[in-house]
């Protein structure tokens, strides 16, 4: 065998999965379609004034308890890279009716929004302590399925918000909580990074993001989230591993019913021959329903492919990045995240709607990076981004001179949208790029161009979702596809969990 592991993808999965293998003294080799690492964990620099960053606004977590503590001290992560603490609350909620700020730290975003929503009190404790008991519990129940499988029948006495809340979705959580609709709007300002539906996405999942902000508020990656990548490809390459940029894997090799080697294309005209290269171990950070679709062949995986595409594919994203010539925070922005709703939104049940109706009353999250140290733009200068809930079908089909024309029509209708709600920044923006669910596809391969992985509804979610290990032997996946999910989180704990799994076989 040339490899102890080989790992298709270099995003965030692959990389932890990658540092961790290697670390234990693996032979490891990574393949990645594009020259540079990192999937969405990087960066594209536009000018010499203004760099972007393709995935990354705020990390959970970095909380005495977060177990990704563990994971960054074990791969060297706080020595290779400088994270920056967020410290202007958690976001700011604006549609008309309402305009504040809710806090990250609990205590304090409890009183603030009694203060806002006095009717709501007692509700708004509870709520409170119903996200916390999810959290915990979630974080406590055994992975294994031997300890999981011991303690079945006392998990509703153990754990009982997982079946409490297991089946239900974010919807279900708010409205069992609350009957004002615009508190329930407020808190689930930031639901498109996990859904595009609150009655589709799990309670559980949206009661972590919620639990886990409250607790530790949220970092940046200072100089942008692509430091994190080449940190990891750093670390990788100082013990021993090696790889391979610019090459598409085309086919894992299956002898045996084992996964025992891949098959890759390089992208560069002048090699036009399949290379074969063996491996004990195949761990797919490449989108799973790419494996079972395109790089599975063969009749003997119509079943696990079958399976795959019965799976609801998350949402993607459209990004519109803001170069300016003037940092907001000098022109008085005051918050890092900015929650926009469309006025005409009174109800959570609307929220699906808005995310597929006219971009022009889309809501929409403005993050401004002149409110931290983000080293994305040159001095005097800084980015910022908006992001809307968007789907590839608003751009799949479309010529190249038409896309062209749509992403400059689009781009100009939010940037008018954000001029109208913070008027001084007029005249200050002199650069922008957008990055629609297209560009998603087609820098990461990741099937509609999103970035979570498989949606996040009830019955993908938690102990439902797709595991690190595949049916094929010698087969795992590390990404935003498997358990935990998508987002860095959940992606680094993906790699981290594939990678002790596969140390106990090799
Ligand atoms: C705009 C945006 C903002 C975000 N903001 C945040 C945030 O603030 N906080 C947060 O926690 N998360 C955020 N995320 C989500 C987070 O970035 C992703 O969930 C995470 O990076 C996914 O990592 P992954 O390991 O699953 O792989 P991916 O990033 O999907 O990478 C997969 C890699 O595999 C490679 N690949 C695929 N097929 C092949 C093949 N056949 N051969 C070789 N290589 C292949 C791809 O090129 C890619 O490099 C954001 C995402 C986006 C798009």
């Amino acid at each position: 065998m040339d490899y102890d592991a080989i790992i298709i993808g270099t995003g965030i999965g692959g990389l932890i999965a990658g540092a961790k293998l290697t670390k234990e003294g693996k032979k490891v080799l990574l393949i990645e379609q594009e020259s540079t690492p990192g999937g969405y964990a990087s960066c594209l620099k536009l000018s010499d004034d203004y760099m972007i960053d393709f995935g990354l606004h705020a990390m959970d977590g970095l909380y005495e308890k977060d177990p990704k503590i563990e994971v960054f001290e074990d791969l060297d992560i706080f020595f290779n890279i400088e994270f920056e603490k967020i410290l202007t609350g958690f976001y700011k909620f604006y549609n008309e009716r309402k305009d504040f700020t809710i806090p990250d730290n609990e205590e304090q975003a409890i009183e603030k929004l009694v203060e806002w929503f006095p009717d709501e009190e007692k509700s708004i404790k509870k709520f409170f302590k119903t996200i916390n008991a999810i959290t915990k519990d979630t974080h406590n129940i055994p992975r294994s399925k031997f300890m999981q499988g011991i303690i079945g029948p006392f998990v509703p006495m153990i754990f009982p918000s997982i079946p409490r809340w297991g089946g239900k979705t974010a919807g279900d959580l708010f409205d069992s909580h609350f009957n004002n609709e615009d508190l329930k709007l407020a808190l689930a300002g930031t639901i498109q990074y996990y859904g595009d539906d609150p009655y589709k996405l799990s309670a559980i999942i949206y009661a972590i993001a919620l639990s886990t902000r409250f607790k530790g508020g949220t970092h940046y990656i200072k100089g942008g989230s692509i430091k994190f990548s080449y940190g990891l490809v750093k670390f990788i390459k100082q013990h021993g591993g090696t790889f391979l940029f610019d090459r598409v894997v085309t086919r894992i090799v299956v002898e045996r019913g084992k996964a025992c080697g891949v098959e890759y294309i390089s992208k560069k005209e002048s090699d036009k021959k399949i290379h074969k290269i063996s491996g004990k171990i195949i761990i797919a950070n490449a989108p799973v329903p790419q494996v079972a679709n395109e790089l599975l062949q063969g009749k003997r995986h119509k079943k696990f492919r079958e399976q795959i595409n019965k799976l609801d594919v998350g949402h993607s994203i459209l990004n519109i990045y803001l170069g300016f010539n003037k940092p907001p925070i000098e022109i008085g922005n005051t918050s890092y995240t900015t929650v926009v709703n469309d006025p005409s939104i009174i109800s959570l049940h609307q929220i699906a709607d808005n995310h597929k109706g006219d971009y022009e009353k889309r809501n929409f999250i403005f993050v401004d990076f002149s409110q931290i140290d983000s080293m994305l733009a040159s001095s005097g200068r800084s980015i910022g981004v908006i992001s809307v809930v968007d789907y590839i079908e608003n751009w799949g089909g479309l010529s190249k001179a038409e896309y062209t024309a749509k992403k400059k029509e689009v781009a100009h209708m939010f940037i008018d949208r954000l001029y109208k709600l913070m008027p001084d920044m007029v005249g200050h923006i002199d650069y922008y790029y957008v990055s629609t669910p297209r560009t998603k596809v087609e820098y990461t391969l990741n099937p509609n161009g999103t970035f979570l992985g498989f949606a996040y509804t009830p019955k993908q979610s938690g102990m439902m979702r797709l595991k690190n290990k595949s049916p094929v032997k010698n087969l795992y996946f590390a990404s935003a596809w498997t358990f935990p999910g998508g987002g860095y989180s959940s992606t680094i704990w993906s790699g981290w969990q594939c990678a002790n799994e596969v140390l106990k076989k090799l």
